[in-house]
């Protein structure tokens, strides 16, 4: 069955960070006609779901576990070992997501945005076909049409693949974990293996190269790397798994892997594959729009989240740049105001330099701006300037394990204009904030050393380093 609806301003097709944003925006502030279409039964998409929020609420359990085995070395004298119970704090987490996902929803509501639940394809570029259920359909039309579908996790094709998990599989984990491998160093690869070793899981990560984070600075990948080993976390390093055996359901998994280039096992029981994240594009019929993706297959949007086709737009994870929440919501709020905004707006757009971003790993890593190579190649060898620091934490004085802190500042000119901050250390998710700031008003060193340090903090390193 096909029934139609009225055309709409804008119909945004997916209910995550940035098509939430937008729709609210375009509708709750500037007055214009929006749906938005979502193929779950549940708002929020990826960070609200399978990110960053329930990622943040194990990492602070994780957190609490640290604190727990620091508190005899405060003076609590010697604690027995509490158990961590992975299957309440799961069902708290679910119970939180929900109760996230309803205010979602009423907040669609409280704006006036249509929410249509159902899958989109794309007729034309002005009208998408949502499959509300398996026999029925509808054609919404509306003249701007923004694709805000985000992404999904990439799972390699290789023999037994499928006894692995991925990190939406991850959040499905009903009992912990004795012993698992984490494959892949990026931001998933590096935070899931963290919390599953602070909580006391035996972890083993594969990289294919001898780093993690490889798009980092040194000072965080390296000392990061270090800390990680030595809190216990296995590396495979120069590793290729080739395939994941497994005799029986629910039993041990085998890894059968390269490292060095020799063939080398390993048993687990549970493998999470954290290989990186691919466009929801597969079946948005995009052709049909004549919207084109690139050679990585994202879809091209250019600084205006303006794709190939006039009347549609994209943006997100979709698009595959800079792929964190705030840069959705920002870049779908700044399109709303361009699009229905007036003529104060018409060149709304999000600026994609300087975003600052952290690693929940442990400790955390900050970084905002030029990693030291890439300020070398691009201001010129002899124009660069760092400041660098390593120290302890005065937190750790009084523990026996000294977790690193390590800090840089990549200045570039005669100016010494902050061009890059780097930090890894207890708080650095809590510091980066404000001197992402700094650095997008163009601070120089001068800036930040004519600003009185807090003492006694880790912070107050950056505006004293020589
Ligand atoms: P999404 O939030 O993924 O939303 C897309 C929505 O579109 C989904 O709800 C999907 O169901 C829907 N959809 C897809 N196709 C269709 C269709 N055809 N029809 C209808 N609906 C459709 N970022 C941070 O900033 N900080 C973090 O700490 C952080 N942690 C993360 C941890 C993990 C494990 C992961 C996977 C990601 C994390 N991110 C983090 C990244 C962040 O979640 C994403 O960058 C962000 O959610 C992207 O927003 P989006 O709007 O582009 O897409
Ligand atoms: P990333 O691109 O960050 O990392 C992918 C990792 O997989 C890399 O380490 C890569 O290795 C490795 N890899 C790729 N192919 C293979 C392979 N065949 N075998 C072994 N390793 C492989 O992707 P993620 O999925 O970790 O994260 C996606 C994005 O989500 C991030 O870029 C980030 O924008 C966002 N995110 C943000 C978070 C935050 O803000 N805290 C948290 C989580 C996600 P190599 O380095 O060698 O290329």
């Amino acid at each position: 069955m096909l029934s139609s609806k009225p055309i709409y301003d804008y119909l945004v097709i997916g209910g995550g960070s940035g098509g939430l944003a937008s729709a609210r925006r375009a509708s709750g502030i500037h007055g214009a006609k929006v749906a938005l279409i979502e193929a779950q039964h549940r708002l929020g998409g990826t960070c609200v779901n399978v990110g960053c929020v329930p990622k943040k609420v194990m990492w602070n359990a994780a957190s609490v576990a640290e604190a727990l085995r620091d508190a005899k070395h405060y003076g609590f004298g010697d604690q027995e070992p509490v158990k961590f119970n992975w299957e309440l704090m799961k069902e708290k987490r679910d119970a939180y997501v929900k109760r996230l996902n309803g205010i979602y929803e009423r907040n669609l509501g409280n704006d006036k945005v249509e929410h249509i639940q159902g899958f989109a394809s794309f007729v034309n570029e002005n009208t998408v076909r949502v499959q509300t259920s398996e026999s029925e359909s509808i054609e919404v039309h509306a003249n701007k049409i923004l694709i805000a579908t985000g992404g999904h996790p990439l799972i390699p094709d290789i023999p037994g693949s499928n006894y692995g998990i991925d990190s939406d599989g991850f959040f499905d984990l009903e009992h912990q974990p004795k012993r698992v491998a984490v494959v892949g160093t990026g931001y998933i690869g590096v935070e899931l293996a963290g919390i599953f070793n602070t909580l006391g899981t035996q972890t083993t990560i594969f990289s294919r190269t001898k780093q993690i984070l490889r798009s980092f600075d040194n000072i965080i990948k390296d000392n990061l790397l270090k800390e990680m080993q030595s809190v216990g976390v296995n590396f495979a390093f120069d590793s290729k798994v080739n395939a994941l055996v497994r005799e029986s359901e629910n039993g041990p998994i085998t890894i059968q892997y390269e490292s060095d280039g020799k063939p080398e096992t390993l048993e687990v029981d549970c493998v999470v594959w954290a290989v990186g994240r691919l466009p929801n594009i597969k079946k948005l019929n995009l052709e049909a729009a004549n919207v084109k993706i690139n050679e990585k297959g994202y879809i091209i949007a250019d600084a205006y989240q303006q794709t190939t086709q006039e009347n549609v737009l994209a943006l997100g994870d979709a698009c595959g740049v800079a792929e964190l929440t705030p840069v959705a919501i920002a870049a779908g709020r700044k399109l709303s105001d361009r699009l229905f905004g007036g003529e104060q707006f018409k060149d709304s757009k999000l600026d994609y330099e300087n975003i600052p971003t952290v690693v929940f790993s442990h400790p955390t890593a900050g970084t905002i701006g030029y990693t030291e190579d890439q300020a070398r190649e691009k201001f010129g060898t002899e124009n660069v300037k760092t400041y660098t620091s390593k120290f302890t934490n005065m937190y750790f004085s009084m523990l026996e394990h000294k977790e690193p802190t390590a800090y840089k500042l990549v200045c570039a000119g005669d100016d010494e204009k902050v061009v890059g901050v780097h930090i890894l250390g207890r708080g650095s998710d809590e510091i980066l904030q404000g001197f992402g700031v700094a650095v997008r008003m163009g601070a120089t060193k001068a800036n930040f050393d004519s600003c009185v340090a807090i003492h006694p903090t880790a912070a107050e390193e950056l505006v004293t380093m020589r």
